[in-house]
């Protein structure tokens, strides 16, 4: 039995750098919240210290290979512990009143469904898991009663905004984007970038492989997407923005041309604790938004013509029918080939945009109309991007 306000909360991909911001901020609140489950893929030694820090009653890790580590790690603590894709699954499904989805790529959708269908309130950061889904996820959600809460940084702005008006008087999104390190680069550069190039993000610190999209701008694509699935938006409803300094996250247009903006420090620990207060506000760690301090934010247009991938976003978007699948899984096929050395950095788009082709001379759109169907999707996707990887590899640009 949980004391009465004590909110029991689980945290799935709890060892990533969204779990560490969440846990950094349960661990701001003791007596607040009770953690019923924690999941990783591999990180053992993470995981186990979560876990003992914070009395979680159950952990998963992905990693068969791991399992002994992890009941070693966690001996004589009376915690339990379980292994692979359907101990995930079980620590989604375990009741809890608040959910952090912050595993890494599609992988993270069953598990995230798992919650969804005990209709429960989820922090929803793993965007791939929404854009491999399409609006079924959504559907889903709305069918079981449960609340998504956005917790990538420009939706829960847009979130925070959307409610200076009805949904019949928005115009128009704006989500922006800090243009990553190779924002001033030409194009000829950017084809050539290094990984230890692309792992430097001018502003957030985060995963790898978020970290990889940013610089492609592969990321502000899987948002435009993310935006329409949350918000069911157009794609003409959608602009993105440059905006180097990363203080303005995402605006709002009403039809009276009032625009409504979230600002805040680049912190990914102040939308999470937007998630976890709502629908109250709670004390948040990050520093104070000091604008005399910074003197300037700077805005221009994103160009599709160096960053492809946010195009290939708006055509995947207008496609539909599984095309956003697509665009997902070649898009975690190409990164995981170039943090392997086999494909240079242009070829990240390339591959996802040969892909997308590849997906509709086949004959293969089709409307999803399950979670099952876009994880074929996925699966199939992933299998085309692969045996498409070995010529876009050898073709330079
Ligand atoms: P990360 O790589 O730091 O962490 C990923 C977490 O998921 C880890 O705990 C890892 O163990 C777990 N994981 C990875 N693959 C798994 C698998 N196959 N099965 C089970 N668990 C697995 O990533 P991150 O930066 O924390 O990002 C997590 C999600 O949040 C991504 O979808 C990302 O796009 C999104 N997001 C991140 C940020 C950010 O600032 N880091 C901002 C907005 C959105
Ligand atoms: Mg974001």
């Amino acid at each position: 039995p949980v004391e009465a306000g004590v909110r029991t909360v689980t945290v799935l991909g709890a060892t990533g750098s969204i779990g560490d911001s969440t846990m950094d901020l349960l661990r701001g609140a003791p007596g607040r919240y009770r953690v019923e489950a924690l999941t990783a893929n591999s990180n053992v030694e993470g995981l186990a210290k979560l876990a003992r820090e914070f009395d979680a009653r159950f952990v998963a890790i992905a990693d068969i290979a791991r399992f002994g580590e992890l009941k070693d790690a966690l001996a004589g603590s009376g915690i339990e512990c379980g292994v692979g894709e359907s101990a995930i699954i079980e620590a989604a499904s375990r009741p809890a009143d608040w959910l952090m989805a912050a595993v890494s790529g599609a992988a993270g959708l069953k598990p995230a469904l798992a919650a969804v269908d005990r209709g429960t309130t989820i922090a929803l950061a793993n965007k791939e898991c929404l854009v491999c889904a399409g609006d079924f996820f959504m559907q889903r959600a709305a069918k079981a009663g449960a609340c998504i809460l956005p917790a990538d940084s420009e939706h829960n702005a847009l979130f925070q905004a959307l409610s200076s008006g009805n949904r019949d008087e928005l115009t128009r999104v704006i989500i922006t984007a800090s243009g990553g390190p190779f924002r001033t680069w030409a194009a000829a550069d950017i084809e050539k970038a290094t990984l230890a190039q692309a792992l430097k993000h001018p502003n957030w610190s985060m995963g790898q492989k978020i970290t990889i999209d940013s610089a492609s701008m592969m990321n502000k694509g899987l948002e435009v997407i993310e935006a329409a699935c949350l918000f069911a938006l157009t794609p003409d409803e959608i602009d993105v923005l440059v905006h180097p300094q990363s203080i303005v996250h995402g605006m709002v247009e009403f039809s009276d041309r009032s625009v409504v903006a979230q600002l805040g420090t680049p912190d990914m620990r102040t939308p999470i604790a937007h998630c976890l207060g709502w629908p109250e506000r709670i004390a948040g760690p990050a520093a104070k938004l000091d604008l005399a301090k910074i003197g300037q934010l700077t805005f221009e247009a994103p160009d599709f013509a160096r960053f492809p991938a946010l195009r290939l976003a708006y055509d995947a978007l207008r496609t539909g029918n599984g095309a956003t699948t697509v665009y997902n899984a070649a898009n975690e096929i190409a990164v995981a080939a170039f943090i392997a050395e086999k494909i240079r950095f242009g070829a990240i788009a390339r591959l996802v945009e040969a892909t997308m082709n590849g997906w509709v001379r086949a004959g293969n759109l089709a409307p999803l109309a399950s979670a099952d169907d876009a994880l074929a999707v996925d699966h199939n996707a992933r299998n085309m991007a692969a045996s498409l990887l070995p010529q876009i590899a050898a073709k330079a640009s």
